[in-house]
């Protein structure tokens, strides 16, 4: 595996791949990766000639500086894994390589990001936006591969894309999870033990909404969720939302939408966890 911090040798690296006219697949990631990430890789592997990821914690979409400092770094561990899976190019900027001048760039992304992450993270998806924006210009991949645990995320992408017609297919995948259906997430090594146990309630609270869509009304499920987390001394429920697929607005009954989403925002002490499910699509 190659690896590069500078932007110039990463561009001069893949513009010779990208002569020989071979698929390029890009993984963003800011690092600490687990088996969510590595399938990621793995389907880039599978459907692609060259691979490539990233690790960079991306100041800019953090909105609390503590969230920042604390998130979780190993990149010898990183630089192992990725090895394995077979990667063949990691870019792992310095945040002055990415950010030699203060970020002006803003986006519009309509009602993306006045819901969920975007109304309790202001600042976030536009930070995502500008990062985003500037490693497909440094790598120009033909595909790039993210996460549906991140589902407003993917949205927001695809939307940048669109609006600056950026040649890249996006490609969402699924959320991989440990035993016990916890999203895999490089913030859950931050929980506490007895935290750790009690996350589970996020995906049962979720599957259980599943399952129980056609006998009950939307407000009474919502209620029940909101029930639910008030039992958990250790958790705050930030927001419990369901919303269409496409547009992100709540929906208030279950006919409103054909394509329904429940996603969730959790605090587990200062650990925020996110996750969704969909509900019908
Ligand atoms: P992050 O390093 O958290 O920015 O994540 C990098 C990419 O990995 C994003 O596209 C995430 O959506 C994706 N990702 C994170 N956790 C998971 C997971 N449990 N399953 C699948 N993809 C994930």
């Amino acid at each position: 595996m190659h690896i590069s911090q500078k932007i110039s040798e990463t561009k001069a690296f893949l513009k010779i791949i990208r002569d020989k006219k071979i698929s390029i697949a890009f993984v963003p990631t800011m690092g600490a990766l687990h088996r969510g990430h590595l399938s990621l890789l793995e389907e880039a592997r599978r459907n692609n000639d060259f691979v490539v990821c990233s690790i960079f914690v991306n100041p800019i979409q953090f909105n609390n500086k503590s969230d920042l400092e604390n998130y979780p770094r190993d990149v010898q561990r990183d630089i192992r894994l990725l090895e394995s899976a077979g990667c063949d190019f990691l870019f792992q900027p310095t945040e002055s390589e990415m950010y030699p001048e203060p970020v002006t760039e803003t986006f519009e992304f309509g009602n993306l990001d006045k819901v969920m992450e975007g109304k309790f993270r202001p600042g976030h998806f536009n930070g995502v936006a500008v990062v985003v924006k500037r490693l497909f210009e440094i790598v120009k991949p033909d595909r790039a591969y993210f996460g549906l645990k991140d589902f407003q995320q993917v949205a927001i992408i695809k939307r940048v894309v669109k609006d600056c017609e950026i040649p890249v297919e996006i490609i969402p995948c699924r959320t991989v999870r440990e035993e016990d259906g916890l999203a895999m997430s490089s913030r859950n090594q931050l929980l506490t033990q007895e935290d750790r146990k009690q996350a589970v309630i996020i995906h049962e609270a979720l599957t259980r909404v599943k399952d129980q869509v056609g006998s009950f009304t939307l407000e009474e499920l919502k209620a029940q969720v909101l029930d639910l987390f008030g039992n958990f001394r250790n958790a705050k429920l930030e927001y419990f939302d369901i919303v269409d697929m496409y547009t992100l607005e709540p929906i208030s009954s279950w006919t409103e939408s054909k394509h329904v989403i429940a996603c969730i925002a959790v605090y587990f002490g200062k650990v925020r966890l996110i996750d969704n499910i969909i509900l019908f699509s």
